[in-house]
């Protein structure tokens, strides 16, 4: 039984309990009605309270039967509300924590309801693609008011029980209780005062027969439209979310439970909802390691060093010193010091000039800095993260002074991007404390996080690193040890695409309209000049001696010998006039790129845009396949986990793998053995890798 059933003299309290979040699995919907029949047949029994226990009154759907034939099993969750209002006795929800989704749907299918101050509301449904489907769309309107509602529906937002306590004329709560903790006894005696009133069996309140009119109607709802307009750009459910409360006011209670049914079903299964319904699901998964349960011991992390105050050490301070983790920074010397430390408040500085960071929070993250030039200073840390320079020599040092310093059982981890963390792993007496821990930059702000895990890195280093994860609000993914790790890895099969495309045809701003188009923020070359085209330079000079037989497009690098190095010297791919992000077209670049076609005896064809999306992204495919095979990845969602927090690839198509999936792999399949026909391309990379070719042989999917 997923919820526990229990009389208190003359009132029945059915309490879910479903742990974390009392998710309406089939159980509990089972159970819920079963306590409402059992109350009923118990005439001692005057009134009944639904309530939750521990951390929320209810989560809604138990996303652990997301995809189950259970989750739509009967008593399904409408069901399950018609049965409490049709109740003969008065059923009063006591809505404590968290109310959210159908959590909130039951509780506006009973008679009364009383919440605890603090409990977060929500109807989270659009986020995931979705509209709420058991009568939310057309309850809430009638209880809290259309424009409430409709902005509470299409935002998704949790809102505080108390803030919509004070919206005049809601319905939505009968009462407030005094605390929290007063709840359950106040909710006793509320079910007692109905009780005693329905005692003749007089009609019980029902939310359905409420009025639901909006006083200017359609001109309401036309500003609605045109409000959602920008935020559906992508997705189609906010909008759907404005026509379900539209029948909410138009329609008959009934019809527009038809009409939300039928909005429901159809974004269900649209591409955009599956993508989404996938990144929630698989962004959970994410921080799970198979080998790793879930229960091993972690290690105490209490204070945090960090090595470097460049670009990436300062950032990642910060994400700690948001937390509350004291941080100690270590730098060569006072100089580099106080340009890191001013780079840092700089940053506050902005955050609180915008309003979005108090002063005081501001001083207090900075109470909690501590920086120093010696290592003696480290040795109480319990996790120190290296950021220095890139060369192996420099992290060689750092490791073995580290390992002489830092007490038994700290964590030793290194933000290398490139770098083997193996061998920095072997710097050190004690390789199973040594793990990888690659930020994004800019490393306070970026969500991703990849954990590399070495080959000697123990369960319980990354069980914590995990967990450290989750306390700084990073989506952390576990990646193996391999060059470029997940991300990089894909992003320079990528790279190398976008090189080709010009050399076939295109020109930077065509090959980035087209992706930009499908989705990306931002095409392969205005990223380029954003992050420096002189990073990818010297990454591709350490290629050309490592891959010999790799073949590369030259245009980068004539580009790089022209100085046109991106964004910070004005000139890249694009012109850029001071000040301004614009990139402008530069008719000196293009001639450039004409000069070494027609050096390379190529004659330019006219390429499409499917081409240029299909051979970009699929070469971030091709790869994915070859790091699952290898055990890089631990599963394919990971990838697009990744590809989503990481590298801005598009919301609305789930990452990369799901991507290839929505478009059937027998067909991703088949593009690549065409673009393996292309002589300007490289056609070793393009046949399949194994793992697809399975897949398709099996009619399986990567997200399967
Ligand atoms: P950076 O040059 O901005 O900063 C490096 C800092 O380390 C400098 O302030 C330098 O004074 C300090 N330093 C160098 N040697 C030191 C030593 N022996 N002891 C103490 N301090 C020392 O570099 P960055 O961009 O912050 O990169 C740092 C690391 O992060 C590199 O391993 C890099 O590959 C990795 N990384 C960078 C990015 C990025 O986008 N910049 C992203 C992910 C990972």
């Amino acid at each position: 039984m997923s919820a526990d059933y229990q009389v208190h003299a003359d009132v029945a309290v059915i309490t879910l309990n479903n742990p974390p979040v009392n998710g309406l699995g089939f159980a509990t919907r089972q159970a819920i009605v079963a306590g409402l029949e059992q109350a009923q047949a118990d005439a001692a029994v005057k009134a009944i309270v639904i309530t939750g226990a521990g951390k929320a009154f209810s989560g809604g759907a138990d996303i652990r039967e997301f995809g189950s034939p259970k989750a739509l099993a009967e008593p399904n969750l409408l069901s399950v509300i018609a049965a409490v209002e049709r109740c003969r006795k008065p059923v009063v929800a006591a809505i404590h924590s968290v109310c959210m989704g159908g959590g909130l749907e039951l509780a506006l299918g009973c008679h009364y309801r009383i919440a605890a101050p603090g409990c977060s509301v929500a109807l989270p449904e659009v986020k995931i693609g979705l509209i709420p489907g058991a009568g939310g769309t057309q309850r809430l309107p009638r209880a809290l008011g259309v424009e409430a509602a409709l902005n509470m529906i299409v935002s998704g937002e949790a809102i505080k029980s108390e803030m919509l306590a004070q919206l005049p004329g809601q319905k939505l709560f009968d009462k407030l209780s005094a605390s929290p903790e007063s709840l359950a006894q106040e909710a006793l005696a509320l079910a007692r005062e109905v009780g005693a009133k329905h005692a003749d069996g007089s009609a019980l309140p029902l939310v359905r027969l409420l009025p639901c009119q909006h006083k200017d109607g359609d001109a309401y709802f036309q500003f609605a439209r045109n409000m959602v307009k920008g935020m559906s750009k992508h997705f189609p459910a906010p909008a759907k979310c404005v026509d379900a409360v539209e029948a909410a006011t138009k329609q008959p209670f009934d019809k527009g439970m038809a009409t939300e049914r039928e909005l429901f079903i159809n974004l269900m299964w649209t591409a955009e909802s599956r993508a989404l319904r996938h990144l929630f699901m698989a962004e959970r998964a994410a921080s799970k390691i198979p080998d790793v349960a879930e229960d091993t011991p972690k290690r105490k992390i209490e204070r945090v060093a960090v090595i470097g105050a460049g670009t990436m050490g300062g950032g990642i301070s910060m994400n700690f010193l948001n937390a509350g983790i004291p941080v100690t920074i270590l730098e060569m010397s006072q100089e580099a010091i106080d340009r890191g430390v001013g780079v840092m408040r700089k940053n506050y500085e902005a955050q609180v000039k915008k309003g979005k960071l108090k002063q005081d929070k501001y001083e207090q993250r900075m109470a909690l800095l501590t920086t120093t030039t010696s290592y003696d200073d480290l040795k109480d840390a319990d996790l120190v993260i290296e950021a220095v320079f890139e060369e192996l020599g420099v992290k060689e040092k750092v490791f073995r002074q580290l390992d002489a310093v830092m007490k038994p059982g700290a964590i030793l981890a290194s933000n290398t991007s490139t770098l083997d963390v193996d061998k920095i792993a072997a710097f050190t007496q004690r390789p199973q404390d040594v793990v990888g821990l690659h930020f994004f930059s800019p490393a306070n702000v970026m969500k991703l996080l990849e954990v590399v895990r070495g080959a000697k890195t123990a369960k319980d280093v990354m069980a914590t690193v995990m967990a450290v994860a989750k306390t700084i609000k990073k989506v952390a993914v576990v990646s193996g040890v391999c060059d470029g790790f997940i991300g990089n890895r894909m992003i320079e099969q990528y790279g190398r695409q976008a090189g080709f495309l010009l050399d076939e045809g295109c020109t930077p701003a065509q090959v980035d309209r087209a992706i930009e188009k499908f989705g990306f923020a931002m095409g392969p070359f205005r990223m380029g000049d954003l992050a420096g085209n002189d990073i990818g330079w010297a990454i591709r000079k350490r290629r050309y001696q490592e891959k010999p037989d790799m073949k590369y497009s030259k245009t980068a690098d004539l580009l790089c010998e022209r100085g046109r190095f991106g964004q910070k010297v004005g000139k890249g791919w694009y012109d850029y006039v001071p000040g301004k992000r614009d990139a402008i077209p530069n008719a000196e670049v293009e001639q450039m790129i004409a000069d070494h076609r027609q050096a390379l005896g190529i004659k330019p064809r006219k390429i499409s845009d499917e081409e240029i999306v299909q051979r970009l992204v699929y070469s971030l495919v091709n790869e994915a396949a070859h790091i699952l095979e290898e055990g890089i990845a631990n599963k394919a969602s990971d990838i697009d986990v990744v590809y989503i927090f990481g590298y801005g690839f598009p919301v609305h198509r789930g990452g990369p793998l799901c991507y290839a999936d929505e478009q059937g792999l027998f067909n991703v399949a088949q593009a690549m053995k065409r673009f393996a026909l292309n002589p300007l391309d490289d056609a070793k990379f393009w046949e399949p890798a194994p793992l697809i070719q399975r897949l398709v042989a099996e009619g399986k999917t990567f997200n399967g």
